[in-house]
């Protein structure tokens, strides 16, 4: 089987990584997004290296095709980047075949969560489990559900908004509107924010992670406020899809039983105890990788996989 090659497509950061017949990672690539340079700059840098991966030593065979997860709404059929608030040069572009064209391979594409999620599902925390539901907390907070195999996308591809979801209709003001949502306890903002709130401090959300690690009193309380609004989420849909195996990823995920523990708890509170009792809550096990790993694997399949 020749290599393939994962692209994960992020607001600041491209990472590309050349994946064996054995999946593995064998080389990596990491340029700048610069998005405001426009589709045909991101388009020609993304291509440059992709033939530098292709002329890597490990590389010897062709490369078969390339597999891209990118952030925010995308046609998961056409390829075609949505309206990105975070990549602004290259929203509403049809990327995956202006990428296709230039690289005469075929490219697959589909949205970031999703893709980390096939990640995990097939390499990683997921691995030996029939579905499951992953939730990745960055600058937002998203999921994508995993179920018999298959991703599911909803009836308009918006499935997995996980995010937005209210675990307390009393609680601090959404960007989106709402109130309460997962987001404005769980996400990396959010984080800074009610450490900022108790500190007059404001460092990062992945910082805050850090800082709960090193034994921070104030960034425990805020992680195990996150995490207690993560176990509503996922009782309420533990509640409704029966589904057992939960999978927490992104950079904040680092903080393990800080983050788990209190999501676990609030699981056991807020669902039945058959359920609870036999939903795992795990960290990533793949972290940076499973991006590049998931899209890999949607590369080597050429084509979109639909519930
Ligand atoms: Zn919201």
């Amino acid at each position: 089987m020749s290599p393939v090659i994962g692209i994960d497509l992020g607001g600041s950061k491209i990472a590309l990584g050349l994946v064996d017949a054995r999946d593995r990672i064998v080389a990596r690539r990491r340029i700048d997004t610069d998005s405001e340079a426009g589709l045909k700059s991101v388009i020609e840098r993304i291509a440059a290296e992709v033939e530098a991966l292709g002329a890597t030593r490990p590389a010897r065979q062709a490369i078969e095709a390339v597999g891209i997860g990118a952030p925010g709404p995308v046609d998961p059929v056409s390829g075609d980047l949505l309206t990105l608030v975070n990549l602004p040069g290259i929203s509403n572009t049809p990327f995956r075949r202006a990428l296709q064209e230039r690289l005469a391979l075929p490219v697959a594409l589909d949205h970031d969560a999703k893709v980390a999620a096939l990640g995990e599902f097939h390499f990683g925390a997921g691995r030996e489990r029939e579905s499951m539901i992953y939730i990745v907390i960055g600058t937002g907070v998203g999921a994508a559900i995993i179920y018999q195999g298959r991703l599911i996308y909803g009836e308009r591809n918006s499935a997995g908004e996980s995010g937005h979801m209210t675990v307390d209709p009393n609680g601090p003001r959404c960007h989106c509107g709402s109130r309460g949502c997962l987001e404005t306890y769980a996400s990396g903002p959010a984080l800074a924010r009610h450490y900022a709130a108790a500190t007059c401090e404001t460092i990062s959300g992945a910082e805050v992670a850090k800082r709960a690690l090193a034994g921070d009193g104030t960034a425990r309380d805020v992680l195990a406020s996150a995490g207690r609004a993560l176990g509503i989420a996922i009782a309420s849909l533990a509640m409704t899809l029966n589904i057992e195996q939960f999978v927490i990823g992104g950079g904040v995920a680092q903080a393990g039983d800080l983050l788990l523990g209190p999501a676990r708890a609030s699981l056991k509170r807020y669902s039945f105890k058959a359920v609870s009792a036999r939903v795992r809550v795990s960290a990533s096990a793949m972290g940076q990788d499973a991006p590049i790993l998931g899209a890999a694997w949607l590369a080597r399949r050429k084509r979109i996989e639909r519930a």
